[in-house]
C-alpha cells in the first residue's frame, strides 16, 4: 500500500473552520500499473480515495464548486476531483456492461460498498477525438453506456478539447476543439452542455486571443464556457474569495508526488477551506474579513 506516503502526517481533524480557504482540485490521468507523472498507480489512487474518505473530505460536483454554494458537514474540506484525457483506465467495461474492478470508476464503486457514505462527484475532461485509448474511454461499443452511467451517477462531463490540441499552437482551431469536442459527446448525450474548458497541457492561447476560449461559434454552432481550468499546480481559492478567477482554475496534478504535496500543505494551519456546516452562513477568520468578494453573496458573514 502506498498509505505511507501519508504517515508522516496527522489526519486532518480539529483544524479551525475556515470558510475561505483553499480547496483541492485535483487532477487523474491514467489510473494504471505504475505511479510516474501522468499516472497513478491503482493502489495509490485507492489509498488516495481512503484517505479523502477517513478524513472527512467532501466531494463536490462541478456546479457546487462554480456556484460557491458549498454545503458540506460541519469540519470537512471539500474537493474537487478531475480527471483529464479519457482514457480507458479511468473506466472501462466488458460488453456486458459490467465496470472493470481494475479502472478508476470500477475503484471508486468498490469503496462505494465498503464506506456507505462515500458520496463521490468529479468532473471529465474529455478528449472524444484524441487516439485510442483516450478517445472517450477507449471501448467503441460502450462510450453510451459509459456517459450514462457517468451522468447518471452525478459526475459531471466537460470540454478538453477534440483531441487535446495544444491551443497556443493551434490557436486557429479554438473554436473548432472546443464546438467539437461537445457535438462528439452530444453523439450519445443529445442534450448535453458542456460550460466549462480544462486546457490541454495547461497552455493558454496568446493573450488577445483568450476570450475565444470562452465565447464562440464553429460554422454556426456557439459555445459558452464559464470555468477556464488551468495545471498551475496550487490550490484553488474559493469562487467567492477577491482572487478567486474563473478563467484561471488552479488544479493540482493527482500524481504520487503532487498529492502527498498537497496534503502536507493542507495539514498547516489556517489554508484549507474548513467547512461550517450552515450552508447559510460564511464562517471566516476576522483577519480575512478584506478577502470576501461581496457581490453575489446570499450569504450571513460570521467572523471570528
Ligand atoms: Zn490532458
Amino acid at each position: 500500500m502506498h498509505l505511507s506516503i501519508y504517515a508522516q502526517n496527522k489526519p486532518i481533524s480539529n483544524l479551525q473552520i475556515n470558510e475561505l480557504g483553499k480547496i483541492p482540485i485535483i487532477t487523474y490521468h491514467k489510473i494504471g500499473d505504475t505511479d510516474t507523472e501522468y499516472s497513478r498507480s491503482r493502489e495509490g489512487f485507492r489509498s488516495d480515495l481512503i484517505y479523502f474518505i477517513e478524513n472527512k473530505f467532501h466531494f463536490l460536483s462541478l456546479q457546487e464548486f462554480t456556484s460557491g454554494n458549498i454545503q458540506a458537514p460541519k469540519g470537512s474540506i471539500p474537493i474537487l476531483m478531475t480527471f483529464d484525457d479519457s482514457s480507458v483506465s479511468q473506466f472501462e467495461m466488458d460488453k456486458n456492461g459490467k465496470i472493470n474492478p481494475n479502472s478508476g470508476i470500477g475503484i471508486i464503486e468498490s469503496l462505494k460498498k465498503k464506506y456507505p457514505t462515500f458520496r463521490p462527484k468529479g468532473v471529465f475532461f474529455v478528449t472524444p477525438g484524441a487516439k485510442n485509448p483516450n478517445d472517450l474511454f477507449g471501448q467503441k461499443e460502450s462510450k453510451k453506456a459509459k456517459l450514462e452511467y457517468l451522468i447518471a451517477n452525478g459526475y459531471d462531463i466537460e470540454n478538453h478539447t477534440l483531441w487535446h490540441a495544444n491551443l497556443k499552437k493551434y490557436s486557429s482551431k479554438i473554436e473548432e476543439q472546443i464546438v467539437k469536442c461537445e457535438q462528439f459527446v452530444q453523439e450519445y448525450l443529445p442534450n448535453h452542455k458542456m460550460s466549462s474548458l480544462a486546457l490541454p497541457f495547461g497552455i493558454y492561447p496568446p493573450e488577445a486571443e483568450r476570450h475565444r476560449l470562452m465565447k464562440g461559434n464553429f460554422k454556426g454552432v456557439s459555445y459558452k464556457n464559464s470555468n477556464i481550468f488551468d495545471y498551475s499546480n496550487r490550490l484553488s481559492y474559493v469562487p467567492y474569495h477577491k482572487e478567486y478567477d474563473s478563467l484561471h482554475i488552479r488544479r493540482i496534478h493527482a500524481n504520487e508526488s503532487g498529492i502527498k504535496r498537497m496534503i502536507v500543505e493542507l495539514n498547516k494551519p489556517g489554508i484549507a477551506f474548513v467547512s461550517d456546516g450552515d450552508p447559510s452562513t460564511i464562517t471566516i477568520p476576522k483577519t480575512s474579513l478584506g478577502f470576501l468578494q461581496e457581490k453575489g453573496l446570499n450569504k450571513k458573514v460570521l467572523s471570528y
